[in-house]
């Protein structure tokens, strides 16, 4: 395992700040990085790892500056969003002052649906399989099968099932945390280089558009990997 306090390798900045965006063309201050956490609500290691991250970026390119993260800090913007899903994670905090136990709640607190037999834990939308690229076209062919904490009655639902922890919603952008996350996109497109979303299952670096059976990324996009 690599030492938290391994820093990472940066490029020199460029002697001239501002930086061009080869997609649009259009010429931006600082290039910017986001970073989510907390899509699924009960991955609550994501929106610590957004935190970490920011306080790393402070301590050591600020507070006792190291050249290399001082450098980070001074070439780009980093924006994080350490839980996107904002009504998740507030009912598992709510679980836990009641009960001392983390709900296994992964969806939103969308009511549109209709009650659920495990009440609020299977109810709600999967606000991320709620976006425009694949809208529902994925999860029938999931199947959780080697892992027993995801085997439970919720998620061996189908995707299409409300229920189901896999439900992307009735429509691509329904819910208002991923409405609200396309408007910032769409406004910070010339800026933004590189947008990590954080989740705790899978161990695994998952590039888009993973939807697909057959990814297709490179083919559609050559050489964006
Ligand atoms: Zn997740």
């Amino acid at each position: 395992m690599e030492s938290h306090d391994e820093e990472p390798k940066v490029q020199q900045p460029a002697a001239d700040p501002k930086v061009s965006k080869p997609k649009t063309g259009k010429t931006v201050a600082k290039h910017a990085i986001l970073m989510t956490g907390a899509t699924h609500a009960r991955e609550l290691i994501s929106t610590t790892f957004n935190i970490y991250e920011l306080l790393q970026l402070l301590q050591k390119g600020e507070v006792q500056p190291s050249d290399k993260w001082k450098k980070l800090l001074g070439m780009n913007k980093y924006i994080f969003v350490p839980i996107f899903n904002v009504d998740g994670v507030a009912y598992i905090e709510e679980q836990w002052v009641k009960t001392h136990k983390i709900a296994a709640d992964r969806k939103n607190m969308d009511t549109k649906v209709a009650a659920c037999s495990l009440g609020q834990v299977d109810m709600g939308v999967d606000i991320n399989r709620n976006f425009g690229v694949d809208f529902g076209q994925v999860d029938d062919i999931l199947q959780y099968q080697d892992d027993e904490w995801l085997e439970k009655k919720a998620d061996k639902k189908r995707g299409s099932d409300p229920c189901s922890t896999n439900y992307p919603g009735p429509a691509a952008f329904s819910e208002p945390e991923t409405m609200a996350y396309k408007n910032f996109l769409t406004s910070r497109k010339d800026e933004l280089a590189f947008v990590i979303n954080m989740h705790s299952n899978g161990n695994a670096f998952i590039y888009p558009f993973n939807g697909r059976q057959k990814n297709d990324i490179e083919e559609r996009r050559p050489g964006i990997l």
